[in-house]
């Protein structure tokens, strides 16, 4: 063999005969399979002239089977044609050669084989053989067929798929979780899938926690989400954890299905149960519901709650005038003027009659009878048709700390009574 010697191997501080001995054993006891041909150019191409153990136990054949054969021995009906004659047009331009395809064992079994091919040249630049080296990657290709498998699966799924890893920032996404959100994979990749929630209203809150109170079917939220439109949308959801080979969470997988029909519907439902009918506003048996929430939540967090009590003063008397449906006409209004004038946090509920009541979570004393006397004012400027002004009288209190709802509704009753004695349309705080 007469080969130009690389730069590399005078480096070696080994005598050239010993060289010859650590190549060969290199070559034999490669983990890599390693096959060399001649360059000879008949109709078959080159010929195996040596073939590595690794290369042998890849192939099934022996040393002996192998020399003198061409490499085309191992080419079968699902050997891609592209490749080979990409691979005849590198030889035949002395270029080397990468890519991957199937070939056949002695055994005629089918094996995915990724190889290079480089040409060797003597020193006049003439290739004379060609080396190769082989690696048989069907178990990587199966893991990525089973791989693509699955992701076919989830994004074929109707089912809308999150994946998030262990500080719960999403990995992956489905198509039906962008149809279901209207956010591309780009826009969510990375984020918490919080960003989905909407910030729910105090009175959705509730609604959330008592269904979900009476609900043990954890997979069953009731809480909004937001899409990318803005509209609001529901999903029934169960979430898996998944762990790693060491037993420690990786990843979270939440399959949702899209509950919005259904929920918009029960939520309808729940809405005529909690609303009254004339003035749209909660109902007095919601408003308890809601005492009692805030009361534990008082409780939990320390807040601070205030109740406004307010009656029409000489109501009857627009009945006894006007006749019920002007009556009605009248509630509705200042029913609206409530809502306008008070906070979005505040709940305004029809307590009775022609009797109402607001509760404002996180105000003071100071701040309530501030909001209440705007509101006193509004009714008051209000030119109500053929009525004229209506007024109202405002009972107000501040929750005491251990106070029971009973006393606290009570106290606010209380000065509301005070109101309507000091001469009405007016604006009373309780003891
Ligand atoms: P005060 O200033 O002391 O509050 O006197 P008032 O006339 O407003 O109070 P009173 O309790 O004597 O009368 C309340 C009236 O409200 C009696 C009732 O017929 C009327 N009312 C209660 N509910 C409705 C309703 O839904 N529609 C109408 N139109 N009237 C109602
Ligand atoms: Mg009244
Ligand atoms: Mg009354």
């Amino acid at each position: 063999m007469n080969l130009t010697p690389s730069n590399a191997n005078e480096n070696l501080i080994i005598p050239y005969e010993d060289k010859a001995v650590l190549f060969q054993a290199a070559l034999d006891q490669s983990y890599s399979s390693i096959v060399i041909t001649d360059a000879s150019n008949d109709l078959d191409g080159p010929k195996i002239i040596y073939a590595n153990r690794a290369f042998q136990k890849m192939t099934g054949y022996t040393i002996n089977e192998l020399v003198g054969k061409s490499p085309k021995i191992l080419q079968g009906p699902l050997t891609d044609q592209k490749v080979i004659e990409k691979l005849r047009v590198c030889i035949n331009s002395g270029t080397h050669f990468e890519d991957s395809t199937i070939n056949y064992d002695k055994n005629g079994n089918p094996y995915h084989v990724e190889w290079s091919i480089s040409p060797i040249k003597n020193k006049n630049g003439i290739i004379q053989y060609y080396i190769s080296v082989q690696k048989n990657i069907t178990s990587y290709i199966k893991a990525e067929e089973e791989r693509n498998l699955l992701i076919r699966a989830l994004n074929d799924s109707p089912d809308c798929v999150i994946i998030t890893d262990s500080d719960n920032k999403i990995v992956f996404v489905n198509s039906s979780f962008e149809t279901l959100t209207g956010y591309h994979e780009i826009e969510v990749i990375g984020k918490h899938p919080s960003f989905l929630w909407k910030e729910a209203t105090l009175e959705e809150k509730l609604k959330t926690e008592l269904r979900e109170s009476n609900n043990h079917l954890h997979f069953q939220s009731f809480k909004p989400n937001i899409r990318k439109n803005g509209t609001v949308f529901y999903v029934d959801q169960s979430i898996a954890h998944i762990q790693d080979e060491n037993a420690n969470l990786s990843h979270y997988v939440s399959f949702s299905k899209d509950s919005t029909d259904r929920i918009s519907k029960e939520n309808a439902l729940k809405d005529l149960a909690a609303k009254d009918s004339l003035t749209d506003l909660l109902n007095r048996r919601s408003g308890e519901q809601l005492l009692m929430h805030y009361d534990s939540n008082r409780k939990h967090h320390g807040k601070p709650v205030c109740l406004v009590m307010l009656d029409i003063d000489n109501f009857k008397n627009i009945n006894d005038t006007f006749g019920h449906a002007v009556g009605d006409a009248v509630l509705k209004t200042i029913g609206r003027t409530l809502k306008e004038v008070s906070r979005s946090s505040d709940n305004v509920i029809r307590w009775g009659g022609e009797e109402f009541l607001i509760i404002l979570p996180d105000a003071t004393l100071e701040e309530t009878l501030v909001l209440t006397e705007r509101t006193r004012k509004s009714i008051s400027d209000q030119v109500n048709g053929e009525v004229g002004q209506v007024t109202a009288s405002f009972g107000v209190a501040a929750m005491f700390k251990d106070e029971t709802t009973a006393s606290f509704i009570n106290r606010a009753d209380k000065a509301l009574y005070k109101a309507k004695l000091s001469g009405k349309n007016c604006v009373i705080a309780g003891g």
